[in-house]
């Protein structure tokens, strides 16, 4: 039988594909966004699926899309720059949006996922991140506004687990991309597949050393999936344990853009994580999970998308 699913977020580069993969499993969505970071574009090739819907609204404040079978949680500025222009709107979407969405879980018995965040760990002190490491956050430094709204919402998932019995996920994303991720939004993928297609310098913050583990969004919203039909209840790490420092992935987009743009060093952010790397085990035992494209092959699969956003 065909489920109802609430997916917050739904416009931006995770939630359109959530949304794909939940309609092409069968079910009916319903998306919600209120665009502050999120692109109508990415949601355009559903107009005429008469199983989708988008409704615009802001999660902050309490809402009722009627009875849903599961909520997937995914509203929030993601990027750094983003969530530094909407500092405040990102603490309120990770807080009061967060226990709307978990009060309509409640309300209607829905099962629901909450997309957290690597970010949790902050500059992680323990490599790679293993899910019962409880981080090294900063709460008054710049990233704050995300890593401790992010971290308040694993709290607030967690509660209504434990004390309502509301049947809850969480999953740990580590840095995520592929097409439609916002050519304009400042991360490190798509900054440097646009600076080399346009023939610009990259721009590589600090040394370049500093490292990520990049996983392709396929194999993201793969786990995604397995986690929700889970009994898990614990936070767990999805994402691609292969490491890269950031100099080493500027050459891949080299690579495979072709480009021969120069590398430009600038200014390393305040409290920039060092290093990150997910470690999988969780994932792989519990949901039988792990990724298979290469950053390589994810690269390549971008390639057209990013061309199109620099046309
Ligand atoms: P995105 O900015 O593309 O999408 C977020 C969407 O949420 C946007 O469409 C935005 O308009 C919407 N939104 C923001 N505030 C809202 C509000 N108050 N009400 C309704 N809608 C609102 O970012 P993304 O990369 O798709 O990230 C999606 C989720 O996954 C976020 O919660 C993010 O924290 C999490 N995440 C993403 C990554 C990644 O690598 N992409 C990594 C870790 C966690
Ligand atoms: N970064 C970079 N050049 C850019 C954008 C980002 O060197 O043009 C670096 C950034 O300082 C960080 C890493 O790349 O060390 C990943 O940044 P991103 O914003 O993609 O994700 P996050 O820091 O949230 O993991």
């Amino acid at each position: 039988m065909s489920r109802k699913i609430l997916v917050t977020g739904a416009a931006g580069f995770l939630g359109s594909h959530l949304c794909d993969a939940l309609l092409s499993n069968g079910d009916t969505v319903v998306g919600v966004d209120n665009l502050s970071t999120g692109n109508l574009a990415n949601l355009s090739h559903l107009s005429h699926e008469s199983c989708f819907r988008l409704i615009e609204l802001d999660i902050c404040k309490p809402f009722d899309t009627g009875k849903v079978d599961y909520i997937f949680n995914f509203a929030s500025p993601a990027s750094p720059i983003d969530y530094s222009r909407l500092g405040v709107e990102t603490l309120l979407v990770g807080s009061a949006g967060t226990i709307n969405t978990l009060d309509l879980a409640r309300k209607y018995g829905a099962g629901y996922l909450h997309a957290s965040t690597s970010e949790c760990y902050g500059d992680p002190e323990v490599h790679p991140q293993v899910e019962t490491y409880w981080g090294n956050v900063n709460p008054v430094g710049p990233r704050s506004v995300y890593d401790e709204a992010k971290r308040f919402s694993e709290a607030a998932v967690t509660a209504y687990h434990r004390y309502y019995g509301v049947d809850t996920h969480l999953v740990r994303i580590f840095n995520t991309y592929g097409p439609r991720l916002q050519a304009s939004d400042g991360r490190v993928i798509s900054n440097l597949m646009v600076q080399a297609l346009r023939g610009e310098p990259l721009t590589i913050y600090g040394d370049g050393s500093q490292t990520r583990s990049f996983c392709y969004v396929s194999d993201l919203i793969e786990g995604i999936l397995l986690l929700s039909r889970s009994g898990e209840h614990l936070p767990v790490n999805i994402g691609n344990p292969v490491e890269w420092t950031i100099l080493e992935c500027a050459q891949e987009i080299l690579a495979v853009t072709g480009s021969r743009a120069e590398i430009l060093f600038r200014d390393l952010p305040q409290d920039d994580p060092t290093r990150r790397r997910p470690d999988i085990t969780r994932a792989r035992t519990l949901l039988n999970w792990e990724p298979k494209v290469t950053l390589r092959q994810g690269l390549e699969r971008s390639l057209e998308y990013f061309k199109a956003c620099v046309a």
